[in-house]
């Protein structure tokens, strides 16, 4: 049990009082009043203990591609996961990765070894945490197919190893989306034997495709679910007339109506205010709700 036992970490080995939004990829966000650079699992546990034993507010961040942090900043304690290794073990035919490992550099490293599974998902920006925790996704894939296991901190702060069923994954979500509070310190993923420069082409296709189709602005990716394959989110908000709607410089991007960008200095209550806006103007015009992809953390979770 972490909890039980005192942290090894100390209150000056934290930063405080640190901007949050160069941390996201919308660049948006107040400060965090604590904030810890973890390299490791061990960093990651020792921290969470530290926020349990102090009854601190706390939350793991990894790239920052799916969050929007508020203009008031965190008022606890922000881990920043850059634990950053993985091993690939090719009798077991499986990879297990550290929650800070960035998806791109993971996943190029198995297509080199001729290792496929996880190629939809190179070129997602995010980490493996991040991921797992949002079940991310392309092309009709989820990240959460390939789970064997997950190894993590539960919200009593015990180290426990669940299979992918536990975590309850459904399109673009999963228990701890929904609010169980899991801090993932590793995964492992099924992988399989493939040709090693199909595996390369085709998440350089994809790389190229992305850069096609998305904004050069800041963003969150897609900030709606889509309703299904058919009906997209994008569509819907393209439809209703909101491309290139605007509320301070928190924009419907005019590239993908999917996108609010950041053409500015947005902040997050402009674009809080801003997707109200597209839910109700979809909601009149097509009948459609719109749920949210994006997660919007509150100052105190
Ligand atoms: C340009 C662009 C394109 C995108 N394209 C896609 C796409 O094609 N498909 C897709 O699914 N998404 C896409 N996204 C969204 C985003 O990249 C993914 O959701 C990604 O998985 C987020 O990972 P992250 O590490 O950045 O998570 P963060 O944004 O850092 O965190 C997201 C949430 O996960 C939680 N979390 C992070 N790490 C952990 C952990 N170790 N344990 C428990 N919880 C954790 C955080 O607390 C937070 O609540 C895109 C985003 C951008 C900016």
């Amino acid at each position: 049990m972490l909890k039980k036992r005192k942290s090894m970490l100390k209150t000056e080995e934290l930063k405080t009082n640190i901007s949050l939004a160069p941390y996201t990829y919308i660049k948006i966000g107040g400060p965090a009043k604590y904030f810890y650079v973890a390299n490791s699992s061990d960093d990651i546990s020792e921290a969470v203990s530290f926020a349990l034993s102090n009854n601190l507010n706390y939350l793991i961040l990894g790239l920052g591609g799916n969050v929007l942090f508020p203009d008031e900043g965190f008022d606890g304690l922000v881990i920043l996961n850059r634990a950053s290794s993985w091993q690939i073990n090719e009798e077991e035919k499986n990879a297990v990765a550290q929650s800070g490992v960035i998806l791109k550099p993971f996943i190029t490293d198995l297509a080199i070894k001729g290792f496929a599974g996880l190629e939809f998902f190179a070129n997602i920006p995010g980490s493996v945490g991040g991921a797992v925790a949002g079940n991310a996704g392309a092309y009709g894939h989820s990240i959460s197919e390939e789970i064997s296991w997950v190894k993590f901190i539960d919200p009593e702060g015990e180290i426990i190893t669940e299979n992918r069923d536990f975590f309850e994954f459904e399109y673009r979500s999963s228990r701890i989306k929904k609010g169980y509070r899991a801090v993932i310190l590793e995964v492992c993923f099924d992988i399989y034997h493939k040709n090693s420069e199909e595996l390369l082409k085709q998440i350089e296709e994809d790389e190229a495709l992305r850069k096609g189709k998305h904004p050069e602005y800041p963003s969150c990716g897609s900030f709606f679910k889509n309703i299904s394959r058919e009906i997209t989110a994008g569509k819907l908000i393209e439809d209703a007339g909101l491309k290139g709607f605007k509320v301070g410089d928190a924009m419907v991007s005019d590239k993908h109506a999917n996108f609010i960008v950041n053409t500015g200095n947005a902040t997050a209550k402009d674009v809080k205010t801003l997707a109200d806006h597209i839910v109700n103007v979809v909601k009149e015009k097509t009948g459609y709700d719109l749920e949210r992809e994006v997660v919007i953390i509150k100052n105190k979770q």
